[in-house]
């Protein structure tokens, strides 16, 4: 790999000697502590990339020993072993593997996201967690398919490039139709002042995953069509962007006020819809994002972030 194709770090350090192949291998890139879903910048000061934050400084436990020297050559020799060989991190799974009943629409692998583009880091639409999210994610549909229901993901492990990616996009000053429909109460370059965009993700870790309902006797066979001109995320189910599932009152990813997992400007419904899946994804130890009803975390489940690519299942 070349060092174009290494991820656009936002942080004002470049390190180049810390900079090594993050497209196979993964670094344990720093602990962090309260980490953000998209866009929510809830610890303002932290950084999500594995390039030190201050002075470009090594993290202490590398810094000067043995086991750092021996650690560096090991990250060094992982990163040339073709990808083939090396498919995921240890402990990380493609969902599928664990329950392949799972419905998966992983938006930014392709056109249908707030960016109206693929991320750099999702070359398949696959859902990878940490085997432990996976399992809790296979229980809690194993609660909902008797009913006729199913979970979908949204989004799930995320690559520091394509978080990075986020934020370069809300700082390009160029408006798009796809940015409007996910943000249509506030400018782009106001997403990241107001604290829509952050620079580190929940996601990173493995150990957050974005994800709705699926009625499975319903009609969800309208596709998303990237020509089309579709109401903003706020608006009725019937004219924003097809989801293929249960009208949560807004679309996924939308910036609004409205997609508040308690916003009370919604019908009984969509109400009911919401607290349905915070209390499936409850009782298997989930917490919901109060600003997001879509994003839930495993409180304590992932403290490092990642910069492994998705790539296809094998
Ligand atoms: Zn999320």
């Amino acid at each position: 790999m070349s060092w174009a194709e290494r991820p656009s770090i936002p942080s004002k350090c470049r390190c180049p000697r810390t900079n090594v192949d993050f497209g196979e291998v993964a670094i344990k890139a720093r602990a962090i502590g309260a980490v953000s879903p998209r866009g929510k910048a809830e610890s303002p000061g932290s950084e999500l990339s594995p390039v030190p934050s201050r002075g470009c400084r090594r993290p202490a436990r590398w810094r000067s020993t043995a086991a750092g020297s021996l650690l560096r050559w090991a990250i060094l020799l992982v990163g040339i072993v073709p990808a083939s060989a090396a498919p995921l991190p240890a402990d990380f799974v493609y969902l599928r593997d664990i329950d392949a009943t799972i419905q998966q629409d992983i938006r930014y692998a392709g056109s249908n996201n707030f960016v109206g583009r693929p991320l750099p880091g999702y070359e398949a639409a696959e859902c990878i967690v940490t085997r432990g999210i996976a399992l809790r994610l296979k229980a809690a549909q194993a609660q909902l398919r008797p009913r006729g229901l199913s979970l979908k993901m949204l989004d799930c492990y995320r690559p520091v490039r394509a978080v990075a990616e986020m934020l370069a996009w809300s700082e390009d000053g160029v408006e798009t139709a796809a940015g409007r429909r996910y943000t249509p109460g506030v400018a782009k370059r106001d997403l990241f002042r107001l604290g829509y965009i952050a620079v580190r993700s929940g996601h990173s870790t493995g150990a957050a995953v974005d994800l709705t309902l699926v009625e499975l006797a319903a009609d969800n066979s309208a596709d998303f069509d990237p020509a089309k001109d579709y109401a903003d995320c706020t608006a009725p189910a019937a004219l924003r962007a097809p989801e293929g599932s249960v009208d949560m009152g807004t679309g996924y990813d939308c910036s609004d006020p409205k997609a508040h997992t308690s916003a009370q400007d919604l019908r009984p419904e969509q109400r009911r819809w919401r607290s349905e899946l915070v209390a499936v994804m409850a009782a298997q130890g989930f917490v919901n994002y109060a600003r997001e009803w879509w994003h839930f975390s495993l409180p304590g489940a992932g403290e490092t972030t990642y910069v492994f690519r998705i790539r296809p299942r094998r």
